[in-house]
């Protein structure tokens, strides 16, 4: 995957989740089909921290295979730092359990406007993805 499509207002859903959950590291699952984002799911942070998240993504993933769509990318927030990944979003990334895509959009919350970013992360080799707002 090269490209990553987004409409204004799904865009916003995520930015709003992430306002709302600052200063914590908000998280949530997108679902779609191919490279097209149809639908964000929030989810708890787990670690409920402002440096890392974790998701528990049993729910939701029953709730995407009931509406027909596939979970397409991870989301979560960076309050405090750019929107790049992390060593702990890196690391986290290769344990067995959490990679169920590969694909990570940040929202970094350090400056006045977000700052969204899209990574593809396998075995420690990051990758940015182009995100269309169409
Ligand atoms: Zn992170």
């Amino acid at each position: 995957m090269n490209k990553l499509f987004i409409t204004r207002e799904l865009l916003d859903e995520i930015i709003s989740h992430c306002r709302e959950d600052y200063p914590k590291e908000a998280c949530g699952i997108l679902g779609g089909k191919g490279n097209t984002i149809k639908k964000v799911y929030r989810a708890v942070n787990v670690d409920n921290s402002s440096v890392t998240y974790r998701i528990e993504p049993f729910q939701i993933l029953k709730s995407l295979q009931q509406g027909g769509l596939e979970m397409i990318a991870v989301y979560h927030s960076h309050p405090h730092s750019q929107a790049y990944p992390s060593l702990i979003d890196i690391e986290r990334s290769s344990e067995p359990y959490s990679p169920y895509v590969s694909i990570y959009m940040i929202v970094s919350l350090v400056q006045g406007e977000p700052e969204v970013s899209v990574f593809a992360i396998k075995d420690r080799d990051i990758r940015e993805i182009e995100l269309i707002i169409a």
